[in-house]
């Protein structure tokens, strides 16, 4: 996974016509933190996982990133989704570096307390490497506003109160409002963006998803507020479909109740894997990374695609969609809502100050309309496609920052 988002980054520094020594120090993580978890299970056995954080870079401030649980939780796939917030911080702009971690447990075969005793004793092995000022966790894939609140409980028992350690925490426990649903409303405004682009409007659309957790079915529920069809969802349990479009608010409800959106009675089943290729105008892969492969690409029907996950497209999968001429919205664009929300909800924990959600929506409005415009003119300017653009604008930024505290040295000039 390292290898492929380092195949993006490869792409963009030739287009920038980047030093090797300037590559190298823009590549290599500044930390690797892998901790053992041994704890007891509630029938008294031994429990035992890996849990990981990667700082890859705080050129332009904190690190930043998500926690994931997971079974196939890794150090490389720490390094490659860390190497990604690095970018898409700089994408968005908000004064954030890069980070990511997580834990190699599988949560459905775990209890609560389980969870809790597991989270509890990762924070203790990162709770110096962590902090308000240092590196800042939030939730991602099987993690949740719940685990967020504990990991800030665990926290201020040794560094006294401390609300900025992580973002996506609980209302009540000083998160903010708008952060729950701000990824799925990131990808809301950045396919207006493209749709106002191409002189498309959301009540003509119709669009296949997969994955229903909090990206795809907060994503799903506004794009259907302003008349987008959803067609098809798939997660990772089944399918279903309905050319006259979901109605997502039941599918919420039935998601939230059986775990899955399999066996939703107003719709069709559909084997979830064909999704991807489902006849719709738009696909947006929000489940895991990988999902668009070189074996499915040419398979693809939606002449957009958003990119709600992390890393859905394989390098192979990428050149056969851009080939054919598909619009893709890469992920530290499209995805970026979250952590742009996420900052928000710092910059209040900082100030004690709570916004409200108008403000929020409205300042994530803004940051994504920017985000979009600038990548947008970069990809006009250079002919290139989106993605090479995004990281094109991500790479010159950090690199400003990284090489402006550093004497400068030969091989090192911009
Ligand atoms: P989640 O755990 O809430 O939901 C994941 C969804 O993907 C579930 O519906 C699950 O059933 C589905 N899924 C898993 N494996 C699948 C498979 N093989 N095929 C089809 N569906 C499958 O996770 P999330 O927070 O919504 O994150 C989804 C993606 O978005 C991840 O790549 C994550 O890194 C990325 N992301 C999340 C955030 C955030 O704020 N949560 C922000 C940016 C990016």
């Amino acid at each position: 996974m390292l290898e492929e988002s380092h195949f993006y980054f490869t792409r963009a520094a030739d287009v920038l016509g980047l030093s090797h020594k300037v590559r190298e120090i823009l590549l290599a993580p500044q930390r690797v933190v892998k901790v053992e978890i041994v704890t007891e299970a509630d029938d008294g056995s031994l429990l035992h996982h890996f849990g990981y954080r990667v700082q890859h870079s705080d050129a332009r401030g904190p690190y930043k990133g998500g926690l994931r649980y997971h079974p196939e939780m890794d150090e490389d796939h720490a390094a490659a989704l860390a190497n990604l917030m690095t970018w898409k911080t700089a994408v968005v702009d908000v004064p954030f570096g890069g980070a990511k971690g997580g834990i190699n447990c599988d949560v459905t075969k775990l209890s609560t307390a389980e969870l809790y005793e597991i989270t509890r004793t990762f924070v203790e092995g990162i709770k110096d490497v962590i902090g308000p000022n240092r590196d800042i966790p939030a939730p991602d894939v099987n993690t949740n506003e719940r685990v967020m609140g504990w990991i800030m409980h665990e926290y201020s028992k040794y560094h006294g109160f401390s609300p900025g350690v992580v973002t996506g925490k609980p209302l009540q426990l000083f998160g903010s409002p708008g952060r729950t649903e701000a990824t799925g409303r990131g990808i809301l405004h950045v396919l207006g963006e493209v749709l106002k682009e191409t002189g498309r409007s959301m009540s003509k659309i119709t669009v296949a998803l997969q994955g229903f957790g909090n990206v795809g079915s907060h994503a799903a529920r506004l794009i259907a507020e302003q008349g987008g069809k959803i067609v098809a969802v798939g997660d990772r349990l089944g399918g279903v479909s309905n050319q006259d479009g979901l109605d997502i608010p039941k599918l919420i409800e039935w998601a939230a109740e059986h775990g899955t959106v399999e066996g939703f009675p107003h719709a069709d089943p559909m084997q979830s894997a064909d999704v991807l290729s489902w006849d719709a105008d738009v696909l947006i892969p929000a489940a895991l990374e990988a999902a668009l492969t070189r074996e499915n690409a040419g398979s693809v029907h939606a002449k957009i695609i958003v990119e709600g996950a992390n890393a859905p497209t394989t390098p192979e999968a990428d050149e056969i969609l851009r080939q054919r001429d598909v619009l893709i919205v890469p992920d530290i664009l499209a995805n970026a809502g979250g952590v742009s929300v996420s900052y928000y909800e710092w910059a209040q924990n900082i100030q004690q100050f709570r916004w409200d959600l108008e403000r929020v929506n409205n300042e994530l409005e803004k940051t994504m309309r920017r985000a979009y415009g600038a990548v947008h003119e970069i990809a006009s300017e250079r002919r290139i496609d989106m993605r090479t653009a995004a990281f094109v604008l991500a790479i010159r930024r950090v690199a400003q920052a990284a090489l402006s505290r550093q004497p400068m040295r030969r091989g090192m000039e911009l």
